[in-house]
This record gives C-alpha cells, structure tokens and sequence, in this order.
C-alpha cells in the first residue's frame, strides 16, 4: 500500500506580503513521500489499487524523457510488487539521464518509440500491439490522467485548508487542477498555472470536468501568461526567481511546473490582484528529481533538495 507522510504547510514571511496584508503558505507535497513525489502520489495511488484488484502484474504508461511522472510510477510500481512498462518518447541514448537510470533500476522495462508513433499512445489500435508484444496490462495514459487519478486528487486538500481564500496549482494535463477544483469549499478559489503556452488549456479543463462530471463549492481561474515559451522551457528571469525563492524561503522548486506557478502567484500579488487579507494556499506538486536532468540538459545549476 502507497501511505502518504503529512503534507506540512509551510507559512512565508517577506515584507511584501506584510505590506500587501496577504498570508502565503506551501502545502509541501513535496514531502509526501520520499520517492513518488507530489501530485503523482494521489495520481496513481486508485489506479494501483484497481490494477491489482484487476489482477493485472503490469502496469504500462508513457512519458518523455525526464517525466516525474515515469519516475513516479516505475517507484509506485516497485513498492506496489507490479510490473511496470515505461514507453519512452525518442531514442535511447546512453547513458541514460538520472530520470531513466533510475526507472530501469527500479525494475522498470524501458522501451523507446520515436515522437512520430509516441503520438499514436491513445489510439486503441496502437494499445493493441503493445498489448501484443507485452501481454495484457493495465493502462495508465501519459501524464497519469484519469478518472481515478482525479478521484485521488481530490484527497490533496484537508480540513485544515479550508481557511485559506485562495488555492494555488500549476497545470500539464489538469488532472490535478481537476481534483482540487471539485474539493474546494465555498468562498474557495482555485488558481490554475498552465505550464504550456497556448489557450487550448481552458477547454481542456472544462472537457475534463464535465466528463468526470466534477462539480465545486468554489470558483477557478486559469493564468496562460507563465509558461516562459512552452513546455519545459525557460528564461533566465525564471531561473532567477527559483533561486531568489530558495535563498528567501529555503524551499526548491523546479523550472517545469512549480516555478512557474509560485513565479505567477509572487507576480500577481505584486500587481494586486489578491484583496487585502487574502489567505494564498500554494500547492507544492514535488517533481524535484527533475532538476537534476534539466542541469544535465542544459548547464544550469539549480537549487537541489
Ligand atoms: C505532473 C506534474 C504537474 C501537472 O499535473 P497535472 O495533473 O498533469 O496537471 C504539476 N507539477 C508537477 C511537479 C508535476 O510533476
């Protein structure tokens, strides 16, 4: 069974925040476990537990090349006695980054397919030779988004949250933003931070909604203003602001997802957006064991944990 480690909330002091009359705090999901970080841990913890109800001794997912959310499923599927097939986009080029090294240590079968078939992952044709040439297994899509995954999501928040006017959450598939939304309570508003440039995002999150048919005590809103050129891209002032946070905060945050997110909610609270007296909830999602990739990739030294 995957058990999580309480989530501290980590309140900030700066004299903005004092100057502004706003609380902010860090739900430290980061903390949740010590290797299926994050939101990942509430993604995947329903879909082991039907895999293994199944009776299914595999699990297969996909993901790029630095994805917590492989990582995070090739730990789950560890601790959980399952087989796990991770179908990574692009070649195999050795040696493997930190993320893969780490996936095929845990026991994970790594198996390669160029960006043109990976498009293919949702395609029930395409599933079905997989399921030929690996046998039956139970299927996780990329990025770990389902309606089970949702349902643990929604176990981020605790009584203890409900007092803050605001929540905070960065965005890739929404599956999480999904979770959070429906267990807002009323007076409760939702913040979404889309770390991929592009408006398909608000659709997106209504289409999920309504096909999970989630409804919410509360309201939400969506930024596409900091995503800093796209998916796992990054400018230097992104850079900047993550070790600006960690010199002041002592708390890490990766160039994904996270920093973007607490880069928004610091840049609205400059500009006024939160009234006076708003109490800010800022959802550590983890995703940390990928900074040490991202430095690999790209030279650039980031805080670690
Ligand atoms: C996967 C991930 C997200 C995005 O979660 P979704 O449910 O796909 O929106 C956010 N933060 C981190 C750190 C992640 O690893």
């Amino acid at each position: 069974m995957l058990l999580p480690n309480p989530a501290p909330i980590q309140f900030l002091a700066h004299s903005i925040l004092e100057e502004k009359g706003i609380e902010l705090a860090v739900k430290r999901l980061d903390l949740v476990h010590p290797e299926v970080s994050g939101n990942k841990f509430f993604k995947l913890k329903y879909n082991l537990e039907k895999a293994k109800k199944e009776g299914k001794n595999k699990i297969l997912t996909f993901g790029g090349a630095f994805s917590n959310h492989i990582y995070a499923t090739a730990e789950a599927a560890k601790a959980e006695n399952i087989e796990a097939i991770g179908i990574i986009r692009g070649e195999r080029t050795e040696p493997l980054n930190a993320t893969l090294l780490h996936a095929e240590n845990l026991g994970m079968h790594l198996h390669f397919i160029d960006r043109n078939s990976y498009r293919n992952k949702s395609q029930p044709q395409f599933l079905a030779t997989l399921q030929k040439k690996f046998g039956d297994f139970y299927l996780i899509p990329e990025g770990g988004t389902n309606e089970l995954a949702i349902e643990g999501t929604k176990e981020i928040l605790d009584s203890d949250d409900l007092n803050f006017s605001h929540v905070c959450s960065s965005i890739g598939t929404g599956g999480t933003f999904c979770g959070l939304y429906s267990s807002l309570s009323e007076n409760q508003k939702l913040l979404g931070f889309s770390s991929l440039k592009g408006e398909f995002i608000h659709e997106e999150i209504a289409e999920l909604l309504q096909k999970n048919q989630l409804n919410s005590q509360g309201l939400y809103e969506i930024f596409t203003t900091y995503h800093y050129g796209g998916y796992a891209k990054h400018t230097q002032e992104l850079i900047d602001f993550i070790w600006w946070f960690y010199e002041s905060f002592g708390i890490v945050l990766d160039p994904i997802y996270t920093g973007k997110m607490a880069f928004g909610i610091w840049d609205l609270i400059k500009n006024d957006y939160f009234f006076y007296s708003s109490k800010i909830l800022m959802i550590h999602s983890g995703g940390l064991q990928g900074n040490n990739g991202f430095t690999q990739m790209t030279g650039i030294k980031l805080p670690n944990p």
